[in-house]
């Protein structure tokens, strides 16, 4: 199908989409003191209350909470002490929600809040629970607003902005879309003009700078960063300003605005996304040319003979990042073995296994049903 085609299709035939809102639009900086901007949230709610008539799910990812903190406490930078940027969150977070409540009770739809760390993605239980908490929201008509839990995140339990948590929530959900709303129209090339189309995630990077704004984190890179976690997982996102009147609906219905970032081609299963996609490996392992070409042509399982390097501490179960021997990361999948057990079988038949680890369990390192190919 012609990348314009497919574009059109799909996005009118999303059902399930997921819509990140950053700070800059939910603040107002007009009037005497900048605050939360009700009239936007309004109009936010009205179009999530439109698709929703129209059979059409939206999942929100409102950031937020620690501008609407600062403004409220009179701060007037963002915090740097963690303690202090935790509390001003707690308390940003609050009026967040009563904001997005009195928006939402105009149609009668009452918001649940769910706020999560890094870590809740990293789990396989806490990943399945998320969708299972959010689809049950939709189904007792409550429109789920999610957060990073900003008031207990530490470094390592960051995402560090809203559009990687969106991305992995759209993919937690399996939901067909990712919408992320910013200040500007898009993915602009050189020159300024929009590009209004990416099928190659490759060919763009080179194209933004890391940047954010004033209260909140993330900017044009992060925004291609969780765009192409989403494409690699089959589905479509794009990027597009929160400044133009009906933003959602209109690119819901197909209209040409933003940047549209088409589907990587297979759709992912939820499992290979949570292994490939999501979780953090907890080591990595380097493998030679003949187990390249067995797991990347053939699809077969990777042996401990293939096997040339071993980096980390990691246990039976745990996720592996699997690189070529020239560095290129080629897949990630589940372990079944530990990393010290793995030094003892790393370029050896399994024929010897028994004599060197006493057991034997598994003949594969990675399984082929728990070994996910990378694009
Ligand atoms: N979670 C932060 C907040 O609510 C925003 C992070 C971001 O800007 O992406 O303030």
């Amino acid at each position: 199908m012609p990348s314009t085609e497919l574009r059109q299709t799909v996005l009118t035939t999303a059902r399930s989409v997921v819509v990140k809102i950053g700070t800059q639009l939910l603040t107002s900086e007009n009037g005497d003191t900048p605050s939360l901007d009700a009239a936007f949230i309004r109009q936010i709610a009205k179009q999530v209350a439109q698709l929703r008539k129209d059979g059409r799910r939206v999942t929100l990812v409102s950031s937020g909470a620690v501008g609407a903190g600062c403004v409220s406490l009179g701060i007037e930078k963002r915090p740097t002490d963690l303690a202090e940027l935790q509390a001003v969150a707690a308390i940003g977070q609050r009026q967040l929600m009563t904001e997005w409540h009195k928006a939402f009770s105009r149609y009668k739809l009452s918001v649940g809040q769910v706020v999560l760390t890094r870590t809740d993605f990293d789990d396989r239980v806490r990943f399945l629970n998320i969708r299972n908490c959010v689809n049950k929201l939709h189904e007792l008509g409550s429109v789920p607003i999610l957060n990073e839990n900003d008031a207990v995140a530490v470094d390592e339990l960051r995402f560090g902005d809203n559009d990687l948590l969106a991305a992995m929530t759209t993919n937690a959900l399996r939901a067909d879309a990712l919408l992320l709303l910013t200040t500007v129209d898009g993915l602009l090339d050189e020159n300024g003009k929009l590009i209004d189309l990416i099928d190659d995630m490759s060919t763009y990077q080179g194209l933004t700078r890391a940047g954010s704004s004033k209260w909140g984190r993330g900017g044009m890179s992060t925004k291609l960063e969780a765009a192409k976690l989403v494409m690699d997982a089959g589905e479509v996102s794009v990027i597009a300003s929160g400044l133009e009147d009906n933003i959602v609906t209109r690119v819901l219905a197909g209209e040409k605005l933003g940047t549209v970032c088409l589907p990587a081609g297979r759709k992912m299963d939820s499992r290979q996304r949570w292994i490939a996609l999501t979780a953090r490996p907890s080591g990595t392992i380097g493998i030679d040319d003949g187990a390249c070409k067995a797991i990347c042509d053939k699809h077969k399982s990777l042996l401990a003979s293939g096997v040339t390097q071993i980096t980390g501490r990691f246990d039976r179960g745990d996720i592996l990042l699997v690189r070529s021997e020239t560095g290129k990361e080629l897949a990630r999948g589940l372990t079944n073995y530990s990393a010290e057990e793995l030094r003892l079988i790393m370029g050896k038949r399994s024929s010897q296994f028994q004599k060197l680890l006493g057991n034997a369990a598994y003949d594969e390192v990675i399984h082929r049903d728990n070994l996910v190919v990378l694009g």
